[in-house]
């Protein structure tokens, strides 16, 4: 026999771990790689711009600058996606709801075109939630339409019978700043806190059309009374399409516990999403790159994640060569100062899992709106998320709800509220 040393013997341990350690990492690998192939991936919130949506240019196309088209969302193994249908609140008058509610139109039609005539032999328009499955086992990609901000029916509610025949099947009452229908998280610059103490009588009227129609009410952008309020006033359960928890990062596009528990005892869903600044804190010297980019341009201080409408309104008031080299320049910090990875993406996954159970958790993106943290920084890297989620233990069955099995399983519940109503 050899004789082996100690420090031979050390060595051997050394290299002996080694070679398990990598062996160990190939496996969760792999078993992230099957799950990942066998599971249905749904990401509740992707944002669009309707000139993506051409012949010319389109998501069947790799497009630059664009986190989801269909080259991306085959490479990540994304399969379906729900594709927003958003617009911003302007004032109450006439012209302003008519010309919101035709730019709702425009993103509807743009979603139709790519299902219908730019790539229907990849991507099909789910209407239902059995359709998502029956097209995802087809081996084509699905697409859904969720509004972001009902203002768009301020114009005229009777459209949200339209909307649904459009497709909408998710959708919420605000996006930044209050409206007809319900107090915002964030409230424009001047407003008060609150104008309807949580969701007005307009707003419950729209969430009891929504539960006749079978759309599921969206509890993101609301005020945490408004959230309160459609939790309690709708007949169906809620979703939270992208949200965060507040007990990690404290923000009001968060949700805190007792939203949470809301939602648990309503046995909805919270989509987590990828959004930098909703799941950490700014970093010290992003924020002081961030500042001094403001001073350069002459703007409010902050991160336009959270700041966003002062900015916007001081720079989109600027000479159209100053906003191109503002964004290049606040992309290029973004891109060097690292700010959020799928890890505290998945930290938020956990706090809810702990809180209110593996039952009322999903994954969304933002894409488009700002969306996209280190390693899911578009369609392409969704196969970091199943990853990350084997690493921390998660069974695929876990996985299979979290990606998409709870958000089906509230769709169903809404359609059976809405077919009862019907009886
Ligand atoms: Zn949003």
């Amino acid at each position: 026999m050899q004789h082996i040393g100690p420090m031979n013997n050390l060595l051997y341990a050394i290299l002996l771990a080694a070679s398990f350690g990598s062996a160990f990492a190939d496996s969760i690998e792999d078993t992230a790689r099957g799950i990942h192939t066998r599971t249905l991936t749904l990401d509740t919130h992707i944002d669009i711009n309707p000139k993506d949506f051409t012949t010319e240019r389109n998501p069947g196309m790799r497009l630059d600058g664009v986190a989801v088209d269909l080259p991306k969302m085959n490479e990540g193994g994304l399969d379906a996606g729900f594709f927003i249908v958003y617009v911003g609140q302007g004032d109450a008058t006439l012209k302003a709801r008519k010309a919101a509610h035709e730019k709702a139109l425009e993103k509807f039609r743009a979603i139709h075109r790519m299902t219908e005539e730019i790539n229907p032999d990849t991507i099909q328009l789910a209407l239902s939630s059995a359709d998502v499955t029956r097209i995802w086992r087809s081996g084509k990609k699905v697409a859904m339409i969720g509004v972001e901000n009902a203002y768009p029916l301020e114009y005229d509610q009777a459209y949200l019978k339209d909307f649904h025949d459009l497709g909408a099947r998710y959708i919420s009452l605000t996006h930044n700043k209050h409206n007809l229908f319900a107090d915002s998280n964030y409230p424009k610059a001047g407003e008060p806190a609150s104008i309807h103490n949580g969701v007005s009588d307009a707003g419950r009227n729209l969430i009891s059309e929504a539960n006749k129609l079978g759309i599921m009410l969206d509890i993101s952008h609301a005020s945490k009374k408004s959230a309160l309020d459609i939790i309690n006033y709708s007949s169906a359960p809620v979703i939270a399409s992208h949200s965060a928890v507040d007990n990690l990062l404290p923000h009001s596009r968060n949700l805190d516990d007792e939203v949470l528990k809301a939602l648990k005892s309503n046995n909805g869903v919270v989509h987590i999403v990828a959004f930098r600044s909703y799941l950490k804190e700014t970093p010290h010297e992003k924020m002081q790159r961030l500042n001094e980019l403001a001073e350069e341009f002459n703007l409010p201080k902050g991160d336009i994640w959270s700041e966003g409408d002062r900015i916007f309104s001081a720079l989109f008031a600027q000479p159209k060569e100053n906003i191109g080299a503002y964004f290049s320049k606040w992309k290029e910090i973004t891109r060097t100062s690292p700010h959020a990875d799928i890890s505290d993406l998945i930290d938020h996954v956990d706090y809810v899992v702990n809180k209110i159970g593996i039952d009322h958790v999903g994954i969304s993106s933002d894409f488009g709106g700002g969306g996209g943290v280190d390693g899911w920084e578009d369609a392409s890297q969704t196969f970091n998320i199943t990853l990350e989620l084997v690493r921390r233990g998660y069974t695929e069955a876990d996985i299979a709800k979290i990606w998409s099995g709870n958000l089906l399983r509230v769709w169903a519940d809404v359609e059976a509220v809405a077919a009862a109503s019907k009886q």
